[in-house]
């Protein structure tokens, strides 16, 4: 853990203020009728706490950073109304854990500032950073690993109460380099999470009848929980007809125009793994979204469309979305507007692989970045080949309030919520 010094308990104190702000400002929030979940902050025990009681308790600095975590949490529990909110809970136990041991601790100096470290594990800053006000890093390795790691244990339970482990097929195609190490990185977090997987290979002239009637065996198939078709598949091969193939309760990829249109009505579905991902840094970073306004650059159906689905539409239905303002932009939004649109948004979401698109005069003040964009290049320094994303990150940095690195973001995340899908498809497909 990061040493406590007094720079650190400042910014912490500042911290406290804006948390005490911001609840104030929820606490009076017409959805948020009764607390009940307050229980397990509420440290002298016993009774659910009630708005009063918590409003009183907020005022004492003590109970502060307690009740800026856990109130925060309630709040989006009364908002949601949804079970699947608590996908990323066991997440929020640690935070209650971590937050409760500070509580516990005889070292009152430095409270403030551990608390403020509960709330934000899951961003990186240092105190270098936070003096010359660099935007924090969203630390998508870090994430994508603690979900690996509650899915590994989600996954032992699963066995132990007497089910088999899940088991994800994957369709290779061809012998495209970066295909393969996609598909290898996927099946090694299977592995690591104890999902049983298996790569099926074909060569590029394998005929689309061939290669239907294959994903037909697997749909019928009661020892396949997920089947991902890697994408792109040889240009004979019709993309969409493979991914409507594929059964809607084994499409982990949320490719099936089905799934697809589900995901459109807020209705429970299999959401593709990159725009789950987004939506899962976001809220484990607890970037607030209520009522913001967010920019989605790129309308891809796999990527751009179903983040701008996952952002604006009502977080009380299934898909458990995030209710901000979102406005879509393409290739064919000028430039001009492009920068003004970005400008006025909380959130700037990327997905073009245009490098260096999205530059530091474009972002707001404080705005969380998201960069989906990976692009190879040929670094003019090293002359080796590099990834970039699509924002101009050394420079974006010194503006943003979080940023998303190019590797290390998004991309992370995209693997871990395969894997999570591919649970969630073996769980549904166990109950019939
Ligand atoms: P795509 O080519 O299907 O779509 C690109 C989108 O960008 C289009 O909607 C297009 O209108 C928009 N666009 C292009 N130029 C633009 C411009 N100048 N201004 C505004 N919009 C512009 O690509 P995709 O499949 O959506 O992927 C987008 C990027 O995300 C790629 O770099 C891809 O490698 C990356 N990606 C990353 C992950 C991950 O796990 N991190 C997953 C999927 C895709």
């Amino acid at each position: 853990m990061t040493p406590m010094g007094t720079t650190t308990t400042i910014i912490a104190s500042a911290r406290l203020q804006a948390y005490r702000a911001t609840l104030e400002t929820k606490l009076k929030h017409p959805r948020c009728m009764k607390i009940s979940c307050t229980q397990e902050t509420n440290t002298k025990g016993g009774k659910p706490a009630s708005r009063s009681n918590l409003t009183q308790n907020f005022s004492s600095e003590r109970n502060l950073g307690t009740l800026a975590v856990i109130s925060d949490i309630t709040w989006k529990r009364f908002s949601y109304e949804k079970k699947r909110y608590y996908h990323s809970l066991s997440g929020v136990r640690d935070l209650l854990k971590r937050v409760r041991m500070v509580h516990s601790s005889k070292n009152q100096s430095s409270q403030k500032g551990e608390v403020i470290l509960a709330c934000d594990r899951f961003v990186r800053t240092d105190t270098k950073d936070s003096l010359s006000k660099m935007a924090k890093l969203i630390d998508g390795k870090q994430i994508a690993s603690d979900i690996r790691s509650e899915l590994r244990e989600q996954i032992v339970k699963w066995i132990q109460q007497g089910h088999r482990a899940p088991q994800l097929t994957a369709i290779l195609i061809g012998d495209d380099p970066a295909s393969n190490t996609y598909v290898a990185n996927k099946m090694k977090a299977a592995t690591d999470v104890g999902i049983v997987s298996k790569t099926e290979r074909y060569s590029s002239d394998i005929t689309e009848e061939q290669l239907l009637r294959r994903i037909e065996e697997l749909n019928l198939d009661d020892a396949v929980d997920g089947i991902l078709v890697q994408l792109p598949v040889p240009d004979h091969i019709n993309e969409r007809k493979v991914c409507n193939s594929v059964s809607c309760g084994k499409d982990v990829d949320g490719f099936n125009e089905r799934n697809i249109g589900r995901l459109c009505l807020d209705m429970n579905t299999l959401i593709p793994c990159t725009p789950l991902g987004v939506q899962e840094l976001i809220k484990r970073c607890q970037i607030e979204t209520f009522g913001k306004n967010v920019v989605v650059v790129g309308r891809s159906k796999n990527v751009g469309m179903p983040i701008a689905m996952l952002l604006h539409a009502d977080g009380r239905n299934d898909t458990c979305a995030m209710d901000a303002t979102v406005t879509i932009c393409h290739r064919f939004t000028p430039p001009s507007e492009l920068a003004r649109f970005c400008k006025s948004a909380d959130i700037v979401i990327t997905a073009t692989g245009v490098p260096g698109l999205i530059t530091a005069d474009m972002i707001k003040e404080g705005a969380a970045v998201i960069d989906v964009g990976i692009t190879r290049v040929v670094d003019p320094v090293t002359g080796k080949n590099k990834l970039v994303g699509d924002v101009d990150y050394d420079e974006a940095r010194k503006v943003a309030g979080h940023i998303t690195p190019v590797p290390g973001g998004v991309g992370p995340m995209t693997v871990a919520m395969l894997m999570k899908n591919t649970f969630i498809a073996a769980k549904n497909l166990a109950k019939k």
